[in-house]
């Protein structure tokens, strides 16, 4: 059952704590430590993704099993399974916050499937380790369900992420203060299974050097572009640099996908990004319904709104270069870093044309499209317009006779409709005058648009709707709302509702304007 070929090469080529075991600890010299699951009540499956279940090589009659439970709840292991945890550090919120590590994450293993890839497989929520700082090392259903479904839709949306296996509950309570703020309340626990070709973080390479172990980061690095980026040749600080010039590629073109699609991560920390430049650690993250770029879903974040929406890019460099000094110790002279984050920049700043490009409908971005791109986020913001509704209806807009029709449904608020008509009238005019002289024919601006622009996201108050069902003991609405997010890009009669921009209920409410990193 099951037939899964482990791997297990994080375990195997790098060095181990000596001690096993969740014993709250300072870890020196070593980049994992060995632990096992924390049973559960009784472990149930709650959604499972069809799409990973198959990637993997396992079957769909595998997942109703009671022991794909087991194993997926943390009650079980199989042969070959030799769960740990990282040993990681992180600048948090701008300053460095020394050992971090997996505090409830705990990989299983990895494994080769049929194609020859690697993927490892990690619990969220199975319990304490070294690196729990005190926390239970549990998570909640609600977090477990935004985690669970965002990986997922992410992935279909196109955009680099971190995969989401299964969803279990766990039939045991997990205590919480969701606000911090004296109100503490028992809720139900879950594990989701989440997959990856690597987990490794920036805060895997910050914490050795930290601490000045250059053995240790050396040790860490020849692995990760051994295993992570077996594309790469080359030799000492030629493939150093050509390595951490393809991190600071990848990052920028994941942060381009977030801009293109509203995602606010909401906790970008460095021990929060990838090596592999994959969405990780589905947090308060959030996606923007008005257009702005000043909002954060993250209330921890509130007051500075370092992590929101229109600074991600900013914030990704500058997590790029704290990785550059990490990473120094390898190198003779810096220039080979600041050239990698001189490719962040430049990678950006293309990634960034080609999405107005295609959001546009254009076959290319030339430099005054960039202006007429600002000058519609600036009203868009102003006006209070849906992001995703306006983007998708430029698709429909009559060349012959431009109006605002097909966008009606994107304003938020009648009286900014009202003011900021005309102006918007004035930018329609000048875009529809832009479209004449491009190269697309109709039909085909028709389709990049559509590519570029989901006509379905993740909305914030959609996941809320299928927590507050899941908590009531229905997990219908995870199952309907991950099958919506399978298809962003088409339109899916019947399914309106999920299009919709979000209801006036929703504006301040918890869980869907407002969160917090308790999960
Ligand atoms: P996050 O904000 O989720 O990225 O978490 C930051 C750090 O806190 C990581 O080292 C996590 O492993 C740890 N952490 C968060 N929640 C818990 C928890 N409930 N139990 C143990 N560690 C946790
Ligand atoms: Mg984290």
């Amino acid at each position: 059952m099951f037939n899964l070929r482990f791997d297990n090469a994080f375990v195997r080529e790098l060095p181990a704590d000596p001690e096993q075991g969740a014993r709250l600890r300072q870890v020196e010299g070593a980049l994992y430590s060995r632990v096992d699951p924390t049973p559960v009540a009784s472990p149930r499956l709650l959604a499972h993704s069809a799409e990973m279940t198959a990637t993997l090589g396992m079957d769909e009659s595998d997942v109703t099993t009671p022991a794909f439970a087991q194993l997926f709840g943390g009650n079980a292991l199989l042969d070959g399974m030799q769960p740990y945890a990282m040993n990681y550090g992180g600048h948090q919120f701008g300053h460095w916050a020394g050992q971090l590590g997996d505090g409830r994450a705990m990989s299983l293993g990895e494994i080769i499937n049929d194609a020859g890839e690697r993927w490892e497989l990690q619990l969220k929520g199975a319990g304490r380790t070294p690196y729990s700082r005190g926390a239970d090392g549990r998570a909640v259903l609600r977090s477990s369900i935004r985690e669970f479904l965002c990986s997922e839709a992410m992935h279909h949306l196109g955009v680099p992420t971190t995969r989401a296996l299964s969803l279990v509950g766990t039939g045991d309570e997990v205590v919480r203060d969701m606000f911090y703020d004296g109100n503490a309340a028992a809720e139900q626990g879950a594990i989701v299974c989440r997959v990856a070709p690597s987990f490794i973080r920036f805060g895997n390479f910050e914490l050795p050097s930290s601490r000045g172990d250059h053995a240790l980061l050396k040790l860490l690095v020849d692995f990760t572009i051994r295993r992570d980026f077996p594309e790469l040749n080359g030799q000492g600080e030629t493939l150093y640099a050509e390595w951490f010039a393809q991190v600071c590629e990848r990052t920028a073109l994941m942060v381009a996908h977030w801009m293109r699609v509203g995602f606010v991560h909401g906790v970008m920390n460095t021990d929060n990004m990838s090596i592999l430049g994959l969405t990780i650690d589905y947090g308060p993250y959030g996606w923007i319904d008005n257009f702005d770029s000043e909002w954060t879903p993250n209330t921890t974040d509130a007051q500075r709104r370092r992590y929101r929406f229109g600074q991600q890019s900013d914030v990704a460099w500058w997590n790029l270069s704290r990785l550059a000094g990490a990473l120094a110790p390898l190198f003779a002279d810096v220039a080979p870093l600041q050239a990698g984050l001189d490719r962040y920049a430049a990678m950006y700043a293309s990634a960034h044309r080609a999405n107005i490009a295609a959001k546009l409908g254009l076959a290319e971005c030339r430099d005054g499209d960039v202006a007429l791109m600002d000058a519609l986020y600036a009203l868009m913001q102003q006006a209070e317009i849906d992001m995703t509704l306006w983007f998708r209806a430029l698709a429909d807009i009559d060349l012959q006779a431009p109006t605002l029709a097909p966008m009606r449904e994107a304003f938020y608020d009648e009286q900014k409709r009202v003011a900021h008509e005309a102006a918007l009238n004035e930018w329609l005019a000048g875009y529809v005058a832009r479209l004449a002289e491009d190269s697309l024919e109709p039909e085909q601006r028709r389709e990049s648009i559509r590519a570029a622009n989901p006509r379905y996201v993740l909305r914030n108050y959609l996941a809320q709707q299928a927590i507050d069902q899941a908590e009531r003991g229905d997990n219908s609405g995870i199952i309907e709302l991950l099958d919506v997010m399978r298809r962003p890009y088409d339109d899916q009669p019947g399914r309106e509702v999920y299009a919709q921009k979000r209801p006036d209920w929703a504006r301040h409410k918890a869980g869907c304007s407002m969160l917090s990193c308790s999960s």
